[in-house]
């Protein structure tokens, strides 16, 4: 067990406790609510949240004063603590950059014509098929690291770079490995259903079928992800075989969420019965999905990162999704492709400037509602008594300034699950 960790002194404590609590995740103006404590204190014991308040309240506390020589205190100096960013979708199980496809867009090529030429996902795939299990695991496991040193302590890590049974399940393994050398929180996601591979091209039912009766199945079994992921978008999976998909990974026990949406609009209705967690992307949605969206707890996940990699002019309209009562989580789809970042506040800074969130908007969507999209919120997302004790302690004064200050991680410190790692 850790010892018990003290954390005093915090100019702005970010509890993103809800000053009108509902159930669900966080939605509408609920998005703004950070549930801020100045002069804020943290007691974590067990790798649990045991006390949260002032510092002059935390300074009183009777077990404190008796037990004060056993707490390791932090004197945050009038810093800024909130809770560990939930980063709830990345690809981190891959080998190579993909440094010839972000050349190729340089010159105006797109992302499609990449693909259809052999580039994008299916060029990573012969580097992950061949890769040592080890190699990968060391691959995911540096990114989680660096992950953990921009505030990010929870993340959800999707295979869907080796597309066979061996691979996708290797890739699987992988992330486990790291996982279990980290101190944070990893979800596992099969992303089988990325793209079809070309030795399937012509006959993508029959890719269909290994993922619904062999990649499934095993990975159901042996523990291997929470979540089945779909790509479903032009050029990737139907809206028909997503459903097949969906229907085998609910056989097997297994919840499911789905990239929609990015290239173009995908209709949501027929997933619902389902149960998502989350549909990610969302650049393409209409008017009528997104009232299906607004009764249910399916948190629609943007990923701003990607559209500024691939220099696109457009953005997910998220004060459209906002504004309409989705709720709206962020993540930074960290993947060689697309979106190379580790980094959340990078997409935090984007969420301001391109797609008008606010500051106290993008906090909450890369925290509580992150969790809501892992279905994890009660244990992550907010600095409660009985929550983990995941916390991220940034070199500001203002949490304004962590979108604010743009391409430089002002993260000094990360706490998971009551292990702290600083920066350097
Ligand atoms: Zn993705």
């Amino acid at each position: 067990m850790n010892s018990p960790l003290l954390l005093v002194n915090i100019g702005q404590l970010l509890t993103l406790r809800a000053d009108s609590p509902q159930p669900g995740p966080r939605r509408g103006a609920a998005l703004k609510e950070l549930g801020i404590i100045p002069e804020g204190a943290v007691l974590c014991l067990g790798g649990k949240i045991v006390s949260v308040g002032t510092t002059k309240d935390a300074l009183r506390d009777p077990w404190l004063k008796k037990n004060r020589k056993k707490v390791a205190e932090i004197d945050c100096g009038g810093k800024v603590v909130l809770p560990g960013f939930v980063d709830s979708h990345t690809h981190p199980a891959f080998v190579n950059p993909r440094l010839v496809d972000f050349e190729k867009r340089i010159e105006g090529v797109s992302y499609e014509e990449i693909a259809a030429a052999g580039g994008g996902i299916r060029s990573s795939l012969d580097a992950v098929r061949k890769a040592p299990k080890a190699l990968l695991a060391e691959k995911v496991l540096a990114a989680l690291r660096e992950m953990a040193a921009h505030g990010t302590t929870t993340v959800e890590a999707k295979s869907g770079y080796g597309l066979t049974l061996e691979s996708e399940l290797k890739s699987l393994e992988a992330i486990r490995a790291a996982a279990s050398l980290w101190p944070g929180t990893v979800f596992p996601t099969l992303l089988g259903a990325h793209v079809v591979p070309k030795e399937f091209q012509s006959c993508s039912q029959k890719y269909v079928e290994i993922v619904c009766k062999e990649m499934i199945p095993q990975v159901a079994r042996r523990r291997l992800a929470q979540f089945v992921d779909v790509f479903c978008d032009k050029g990737a999976f139907t809206p028909e075989e997503t459903e097949q998909i969906f229907e085998a990974a609910r056989h097997h026990g297994l919840s499911v969420r789905a990239h929609v949406g990015q290239l173009s609009e995908t209709t949501l209705g027929p997933f619902l019965r389902f149960d998502p967690a989350s549909f990610d992307h969302m650049d393409h949605v209409s008017d009528g999905d997104i009232s299906l969206l607004v009764q249910r707890d399916t948190v629609a996940t943007l990923v701003p990162g990607a559209n500024y990699f691939l220099g696109l002019k457009d953005y997910p309209d998220a004060r459209r999704l906002i504004d309409a009562s989705v709720p709206v989580a962020l993540a930074t789809d960290y993947n060689p492709g697309t979106s190379p970042t580790v980094s959340m506040p990078m997409a935090m800074s984007l969420a301001c400037t391109h797609m008008k969130m606010s500051p106290s908007e993008a906090v909450a969507a890369s925290t509580i509602n992150g969790a809501w999209a892992l279905r994890l919120a009660e244990r992550k997302g907010s600095i409660e008594v009985g929550k983990d004790a995941d916390l991220a302690v940034f070199g500001v004064h203002d949490y304004r300034e962590i979108p604010y200050w743009f391409g430089a991680s002002h993260c000094e410190m990360t706490i998971l699950s009551g292990e702290m790692r600083t920066k350097g």
